[in-house]
């Protein structure tokens, strides 16, 4: 095949919208033939425009995809021997099964014995023989997606490409239609590209899972990798159940994080922060004297095939998973084996942003003037009679050529609802949280296209307007000439 058998490649993929928004920025995927492939993040991470972009429907800005080697960014949907099914079956009502999947081959003129053939096989393939003459209307919901599928397989594609194809079925449905589909997949052989933001179906169906946050690849990986060894804690948090706690190295695989110091099997050195993931079924509730930490059970709720244990430990809380049941109130102790702490090296948090100089010579950030002027943050510096502005060598300063950063700490911006109060300096919205044990760390879209990230004791919701108050004495500012 000449290129490590990639049916398909996506070289630094970005899409950027016509109001500017960058909905795909610089993807990079290589997806093997036969592959079944799944694209899974939140709703509007960008999962359904990279899809697009792989059929023809919409042009990447920038950025190459290639089909068996070839550039086929130009090739117009039609041109592509790839097919899509989309969330809403889009079925004629007014056509039969038959004229439904018969369709696009009818357009293409194909024989009448050959379209007959050949729709006899794909409703076969979906578990709806017969079906030939029955009108839509008389379909469920799960026997119109099969006939949207049957009619994409009807052009034998290369690649089928499915956006949520089972998100308008109720969950029983939708479990047997992941297995059928599973099943079709082995059976054909034929390339899958499968969405969802459903991180349960991704992990059943797929053999690689890319998983998607805010228009970038987060990790690509098998089912296992993503589960097992997540690459930062949007994925632990995104991927089944986790408990995230900030944490620091004490010693060689030691750990200090939750209140307790914890054996690991990470290699990291001495100091460096982390961010510890413990799944909830890897912790077991023991007696309140043994365990590297204790708490109090403040929640018990039955599940199914376990109980979920939400235990207060000091300020944090810690979630488990456990066969066996405990008592609201009762004493317990949490161990943790070495291989079921996830360590990985903290992102570094601190937002930066550029701040403005106004006629003044004082520091603004968003209309608003900070208390500090350039005297103040450039040591030594003064004004002479003319009120230039001079460095500690006499030097005069042109404050046009200087660029001042601010950085602050997650920690030190609070949140309100009221985004009127005085001491506001940007307003956004909450687009991602993690809950970290002790507190919620939050990702703050605003205003002017800046993601602020904030640490806050209280849990809001995904979507809320709110208020920054980002303290100015708690800003470090430094000086770029
Ligand atoms: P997903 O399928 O993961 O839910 P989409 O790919 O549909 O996400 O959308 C990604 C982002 O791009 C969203 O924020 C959405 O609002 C935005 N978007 C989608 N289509 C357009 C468009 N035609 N113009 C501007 N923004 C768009
Ligand atoms: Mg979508």
């Amino acid at each position: 095949m000449g290129n490590n058998g990639n049916i398909i490649e996506l070289k630094h993929i970005t899409k950027v919208y016509e109001d500017g928004f960058a909905a795909v920025s610089d993807f990079n995927l290589e997806v093997k033939r036969g592959e079944f492939v799944t694209f899974l993040g939140p709703s509007g991470c960008g999962k359904t425009t990279t899809l697009r972009m792989i059929a023809g429907f919409d042009l990447p800005t920038e950025g190459d995809i290639l089909l068996n080697g070839k550039d086929i960014s130009q090739l117009p949907p039609n041109m592509r021997p790839i097919n899509t099914v989309f969330q809403r079956y889009a079925l004629f009502p007014h056509m039969n099964i038959f004229e439904n999947i018969a369709f696009g081959l009818k357009q293409k003129k194909m024989p009448k014995d050959e379209i007959r053939r050949k729709v006899r096989k794909v409703l076969e393939l979906v578990d709806l023989e017969g079906f030939e003459h029955r009108s839509v209307s008389t379909l469920s919901g799960g026997q119109q997606q099969r006939v949207a599928i049957a009619r994409a397989l009807v052009n034998e594609p290369e690649i089928l490409l499915l956006d949520e194809p089972l998100g308008a079925l109720d969950l029983k449905m939708r479990k047997e239609m992941q297995l059928e589909l599973k099943a079709m997949h082995d059976e054909l052989g034929i390339t899958f590209i499968y969405v969802t933001h459903d991180q349960e179906e991704a992990l059943t169906m797929s053999d690689k899972i890319v998983v998607m946050s805010e228009g970038k690849i987060q990790q690509i990986g098998t089912p296992e990798d993503i589960y097992n060894e997540p690459a930062n804690a949007f994925v632990a948090d995104f991927i089944g159940e986790s408990n995230i706690f900030n944490g620091i190295m004490t010693g060689p695989m030691k750990a200090r994080f939750a209140g307790g110091e914890f054996v690991c099997v990470d290699d990291v050195p001495e100091g460096t922060q982390i961010t510890a993931v413990v799944r909830p079924e890897d912790i077991v509730l023991t007696g309140p004297e043994r365990g590297q930490i204790r708490g109090r059970v403040i929640s018990v709720i039955f599940k199914g095939i376990h109980y979920e244990i939400t235990v207060e430990s000091g300020r944090y809380e810690v979630v488990i998973q456990s066969t066996k049941s405990a008592k609201v109130g009762d004493q317990v102790g949490m161990e943790v084996e070495p291989d079921g702490i996830h360590i990985m090296i903290a992102e570094d948090h601190t937002n930066v942003f550029n701040v403005d100089m106004n006629r003044n010579h004082r520091l603004e950030f968003n209309g608003t003037e900070l208390n500090t002027s350039l005297t103040q943050l450039i040591r030594g510096s003064h004004r002479n009679e003319n009120h230039e502005l001079l460095d500690e060598n006499g030097e005069v300063i042109d404050p046009e050529k200087v660029r001042v950063t601010a950085a602050i700490e997650p920690q030190d911006i609070r949140m309100t609802d009221d985004t009127d109060d005085e001491n506001v300096l940007i307003e956004g919205t909450i687009s991602n949280l993690i809950y970290k044990g002790d507190h919620y760390s939050y990702v703050i879209n605003t205003e002017l296209g800046q993601d602020f990230i904030v640490d806050d004791e209280y849990l809001w919701n995904m979507g809320d307007l709110v208020g920054l108050i980002i303290p100015i004495d708690k800003m470090r500012f430094t000086l770029k000439k």
